[in-house]
């Protein structure tokens, strides 16, 4: 079980709720891992496919060095899948259709940690460089991972980001209280140390044109995320007052880390009313943070009804559980709401401001075969609101002229020198799919251009 900070601390600051794991539970907890002969928490549960009972049980007997290279075999960056990951791995864990899943997650924490305290995490040079280079354009979690990888097998790789800093969502979405970026920091240092080049604030497309870029190296990987985002059209959508989650999230990371200097009024939830529009994770960390910034209430909406508490016939282990999740957020405080569906935005009396919003239960019925959402006659009611945030996940990759025409294989290029990886190939996600992508495609690329090097 995660120990938390008390909800009356953490929302005073936005440093992280989670506590690093204790000695004392983690060795009950290993003793647990019944390093299982079948292991579904490999390949059902992990997209990395971390080793993990191998993992524990070097942890267990404190073999921490032995622990940490087992990890890193397969994981390029457990410090943010430890603090970020729904750990997919204890969804198929066995000990979990009877109990509590060992908690794999927290023990990947401690791991990687021990790896920084103990100093084995040095900067690791390739021990020749390759006639290869590789531009990365994207620095989220699978842009890393595959300047990570590529970097190590002797390739000269430099990552373009737009933005000011590395890390894409991780530092731009994930609010502070679940990854602190100093976490972020600490890795970057590491990688310019073993000899990736970092070249930020360049937008590929407008500072320097795709097809330069592709005369300037062997090789380009497009990690540039699905930032595609779904809007809410409905009647008073352009009401000021109403914002997309990530442009939320992401002028608060600012202000944390200074790179902002003031909050600009319409995007601080002080003294207002909040309506989150979206139940998933992003939804989440809205709750937490404008409960942050002193919110007089936060109310979150689910078009989706409300998930069990247990799963479902249809949802067996070692499936992943699609059961009802309560975040660190929802517990700082929140009503939510499921099968809600909205018709509108209504105006404040001067007519500029949201006030409102006009909602409706839904029904999820089979139509046409598929499940619909069907309005519940006489279910309308209204809810008050000043600031609205709409947290309804993204369509895609941003449209890029670059990309038209371009078909993508399934092992991830888009033509001879041009690669597709993470959010960007598959779809808004998670951390750990963005990371096995970069990976993935990196190994790809290096098959096509530079295969002895894997044998290295
Ligand atoms: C608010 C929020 C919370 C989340 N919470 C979790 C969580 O708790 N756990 C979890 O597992 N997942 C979470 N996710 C999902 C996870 O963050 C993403 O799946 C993951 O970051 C995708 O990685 P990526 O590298 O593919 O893309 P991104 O992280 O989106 O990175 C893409 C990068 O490409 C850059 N870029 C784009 N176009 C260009 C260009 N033309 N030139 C230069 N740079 C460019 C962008 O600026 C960005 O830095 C969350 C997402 C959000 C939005």
């Amino acid at each position: 079980m995660s120990e938390y900070r008390p909800i009356s601390q953490r929302l005073t600051d936005y440093k992280p709720v989670e506590l690093r794991p204790t000695g004392i539970y983690l060795n009950s907890e290993l003793a647990r891992c019944q390093d299982c002969g079948i292991p579904f928490c490999h390949s059902m549960g992990c997209s990395l496919y971390n080793v993990i009972p191998e993992i524990n049980t070097e942890a267990r007997f404190g073999r921490w060095p032995m622990a940490l290279a087992k990890l890193l075999e397969t994981s390029p960056f457990p410090e943010f899948t430890a603090r970020v990951c729904p750990a997919l791995c204890e969804g198929s864990c066995v000990q979990g259709i009877h109990e509590e899943p060992v908690p794999s997650r927290l023990i990947e924490w401690e791991v990687i940690e021990k790896g920084f305290d103990l100093g084995l995490m040095r900067p690791r040079q390739p021990q020749e460089r390759l006639d290869l280079k590789v531009a990365v354009v994207g620095s989220g979690p699978a842009g890393l991972s595959a300047a990570l990888f590529l970097n190590r097998v002797g390739a000269k790789v430099t990552v373009y980001e737009r933005d000011l800093k590395c890390g894409g969502f991780l530092r731009y979405g994930i609010p502070d209280f679940k990854l602190d970026k100093d976490i972020i920091d600490r890795r970057l240092k590491l990688m310019e140390e073993e000899g990736v080049g970092f070249e930020t604030n360049v937008e590929i497309g407008q500072d320097i044109s795709f097809k330069l870029l592709t005369s300037r190296y062997d090789a380009l990987i497009l990690a540039i995320g699905a930032r595609a985002k779904r809007d809410l059209v409905v009647p008073g959508r352009d009401l000021m007052g109403i914002h997309f989650a990530t442009d939320y999230l992401t002028v608060q990371n600012k202000i944390n880390s200074g790179e902002l200097e003031q909050i600009p009024p319409s995007f601080s939830a002080s003294g207002k009313k909040v309506v989150v529009i979206g139940g998933g994770d992003t939804g989440s960390d809205c709750v937490g943070t404008a409960l942050r910034q002193g919110a007089i209430k936060v109310s979150q909406l689910e078009i989706m009804p409300k998930p069990p508490l247990t799963r479902n016939p249809d949802n067996p282990w070692p499936q992943w559980p699609r059961t009802l999740r309560t975040s660190t957020s929802h517990e700082e405080g929140c009503d939510r709401y499921w099968n809600i569906n909205t018709l509108e935005f209504l105006a404040s009396a001067d007519g500029t401001k949201v006030c409102a919003l006009s909602l409706q239960e839904v029904d999820w019925q089979l139509k046409d075969g598929r499940p619909a959402p069907i309005p519940k006659p006489g279910s309308e009611f209204q809810l008050e609101a000043d600031l609205v945030l709409l947290a309804m996940g993204f369509t895609g990759p941003e449209p890029i002229s670059y990309l038209e025409g371009k078909k993508l294989d399934p092992l991830g290029r888009l033509g001879p020198k041009v690669y597709l990886c993470g959010d960007a190939a598959n779809g808004p996600s998670l951390v750990v799919r963005a990371m096995a992508s970069g990976l993935n495609v990196a190994r790809t690329l290096l098959d096509d251009f530079a295969p002895l090097a894997l044998a290295l």
